[in-house]
């Protein structure tokens, strides 16, 4: 991204996310889900750290969330009331630790809390009498509560001790007065509210006390901010230091000595979370020596000694905001929804495969539908369904494209599949796909010819097919972004050296269909010349060791074509050589696929190919297919109502891949 498109996006999601968070903080009223805001927040961040010259005072990175609300007297906290960094997964826990490490050669102790899901207040008592209670609010100045917290029975009126003590910590609405509220509520004809937090803070920033006091609040105390008397230095004994003054904390603290008990400590929690009495929404992990909270310090806006682990969603809810099509290499096009970002067990996702037009259609996803996600096997974000309750009333079913995105020809089902293909060879989508191919490490092995140098070369007509690719010169090469003398130089060597290729890396090179780097080397070891394979038959080519017909029939239909024979001849006249040339050792093992010798077994319905066009590239790529799984099976590829042989692999710990994992694999390896 440059700096202009960064300034103009940061100030996008600034405005977007400052409206989030008075609609979230002021009103408690969230219009998006918080792993919506998060990515959002996630995403300016890194803009911010890419380009600091961007951070305007506004951003949302550079102050603590709250506003107060008229009709409270406002309090000034002396010592700001911080909010805390987030992390959402544990590789990035695992670098915040290892980073504190780093600044200190003593070893660490954290102890781990829970991060409750409520709101921040505090409390002041002098003389052991509570005086004074108040909100975060933007860390500076919060609102003056202290009527309101009075009625909530976890916070003491008088402590243990006569002393003078400023302390912190949550206030939070237990998971059954949540339901109990949004209930009576929604009887009421009001708007429940989205989660215990947001309820929490609409009970506590009540003009009327006896409000407050029917919602049934509690307290978890975790933090000083002011007190001469502190008989401890660590984290963990203050908490047992305010739990002798009177307060209330929470039991499920531990001690941890490194990364690994504290993974285990998440990983307790994750599980028992349902079964706790209040919401939490993570772990926070503070260093435990309160000397080193001194030395660490904190930004504008949060502690350098704690981090927050926010429990990634399994299942997240976003907005698509429009559906791409994608022409393959083959022509094959395939719906892909585009969504506002989100955060779904630990990454951010803002793409996902609708597969095919009847996986589309049987699934009914519209522009504009709210949609729930969930990650397939751990890894792929699907769409699980659309949110039937916040479909927009205008909203219109998708129409399935007839044209190809790319070329405007009409788009057709070939034979049974459910697959839709652009069949249009000179299609510039399936050109750009089909000369990356043609480049790539198994065909003609065209080093810093990618993707998007093939992309510019198209769009800037410097040619029309691969043969175009032998007639560039340095002038040409020279009008491309970013590419200078030398890489010029070294391209044209690439290409020039790709015309002395043995006939096996052209044939693959083809991209025709079934024709894998195995199949095209036994071919072109038994014909020896270009010309020979374009008169062979189809029964002539099935006669080769493990062919069979359904890649003779191809390479037959495939030289049929008057288009292929006119690209052959181009790719004579500019030098490209036809002749098989013999395969040294080397280069026979590094074409060894990932399949090579494996069992593979098929099962479930595959959306973008048929069974029996995987069955016959596995086997092309050295795999043996086979029905039933056993314990000598290697791999299980599934495909949607995969039955009993998936829960069989599943018992037998046998690998399973979805057909997404199977048909990235297929394109990097075919
Ligand atoms: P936060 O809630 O992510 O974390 C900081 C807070 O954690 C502290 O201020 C404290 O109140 C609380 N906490 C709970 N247990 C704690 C413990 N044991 N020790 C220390 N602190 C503990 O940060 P935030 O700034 O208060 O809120 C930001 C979050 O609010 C966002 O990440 C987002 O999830 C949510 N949000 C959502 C929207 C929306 O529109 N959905 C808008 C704004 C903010």
């Amino acid at each position: 991204m440059d700096k202009r498109t960064a300034a103009k996006t940061a100030a996008e999601l600034r405005e977007k996310l400052n409206k989030w968070a008075d609609e979230y903080y002021t009103h408690d009223a969230p219009s998006v889900e918080d792993s919506v805001y998060d990515a959002a927040y996630r995403q300016l961040t890194e803009i911010e750290n890419e380009y600091p010259e961007v951070i305007t005072s506004d951003s949302p990175t550079q102050q603590v969330g709250d506003n107060t609300l008229p009709g409270f007297t406002k309090v000034v906290h002396e010592i700001p009331m911080l909010s805390l960094g987030d992390v959402f997964s544990k590789d990035e826990l695992s670098g915040f630790i290892n980073r504190l490490a780093e600044t200190d050669s003593v070893p660490f102790e954290y102890n781990c809390e829970l991060k409750i899901d409520g709101l921040a207040i505090s409390l002041r008592y002098e003389n052991g009498i509570f005086v004074q209670g108040s909100t975060r609010g933007n860390g500076q100045i919060g609102e003056d509560i202290t009527e309101n917290l009075k009625t909530i029975k976890s916070i003491p009126q008088k402590l243990n001790k006569p002393v003078t003590i400023e302390v912190r910590g949550e206030c939070y609405m237990p998971k059954k007065s949540f339901v109990d509220l949004n209930d009576a509520r929604q009887r009421d004809g009001q708007t429940p509210f989205a989660n215990p937090r947001n309820a929490a803070a609409g009970s506590l920033r009540q003009l009327d006390p006896k409000e407050t006091a029917k919602r049934k609040l509690s307290t978890f105390m975790y933090n000083v901010a002011d007190y001469d008397d502190l008989e401890t230095n660590t984290q963990s004994g203050l908490l047992e230091e305010l739990k002798a003054l009177g307060f209330e904390t929470n039991p499920g603290y531990q001690v941890a000595n490194n990364f690994d008990d504290v993974s285990s400590y998440i990983d307790k929690y994750q599980e028992k979370r349902d079964s706790l009495a209040y919401g939490i929404d993570g772990i926070v992990i503070k260093v435990n020596d309160l000397n080193l909270h001194r030395t660490l310090g904190a930004t504008v806006k949060v502690p350098r000694w704690a981090i927050a682990f926010k429990f990634p969603p399994e299942e997240a809810e976003t907005i698509v905001t429009d559906i791409e099509w994608t022409v393959g290499r083959t022509g094959v096009v395939t719906p892909t929804a585009v969504m506002n970002p989100v955060i779904l067990a630990g990454t951010t996702v803002s793409r996902a495969s609708l597969h095919n037009p009847d996986y589309l259609e049987e699934k009914d996803i519209r522009i504009g539908d709210t949609v729930k996600l969930h990650k397939a096997g751990d890894i792929i974000p699907e769409i699980s369904n659309y949110v039937e309750s916040k479909r927009l009333q205008d909203s219109e079913k998708y129409l399935i494209p007839t044209k190809c995105p790319s070329c405007g020809s009409e788009l057709v089902h070939l034979d049974d599949e459910v697959a839709l293909r652009c069949i249009n060879p000179m299609c510039p989508a399936q050109l750009t796909e089909g000369l990356t191919h043609f480049a790539s490490r198994n065909a003609m092995n065209i080093d810093g010819l990618g993707p998007k140098i093939i992309g510019q070369l198209f769009s800037k007509k410097l040619l029309t097919d691969v043969s175009g690719l032998y007639e560039l010169n340095f002038e040409d090469l020279l009008t491309l972004d970013k590419f200078g003398e030398k890489s010029a130089t070294n391209l044209l060597e690439s290409i020039n050296n790709s015309r002395q290729n043995s006939l096996e890396r052209l044939l693959f090179g083809l991209g025709i269909r079934h024709v894998g780097a195995k199949a095209a080397r036994l071919i072109a070891q038994k014909f020896k010349n270009i010309d020979e394979i374009i008169k062979a038959d189809a029964e002539t080519i099935a006669q080769i060791d493990t062919m069979g017909m359904i890649i003779a029939d191809s390479v037959v239909t495939y030289f049929s074509m008057p288009e292929s024979i006119s690209l052959i001849e181009k790719l004579k006249s500019v030098g490209v050589n036809m002749d098989y040339l013999g395969v040294s050792e080397e280069e026979l093992e590094s074409e060894d696929s990932f399949f090579s010798g494996k069992k593979v077994v098929l099962t479930g319905k595959l959306e973008t190919m048929t069974r029996g066009d995987a069955s016959s590239w596995l086997t092309n790529h050295g795999a043996k297919v086979t029905s039933s799984v056993s314990k000598n099976t290697d791999l299980v590829i599934v495909g949607t109502d995969p039955g009993s042989k998936y829960d069989k692999a599943v018992k037998l710990d046998i690998p399973v891949w979805e057909e997404s994992r199977f048909s990235d694999e297929m394109n990097q390896e075919s």
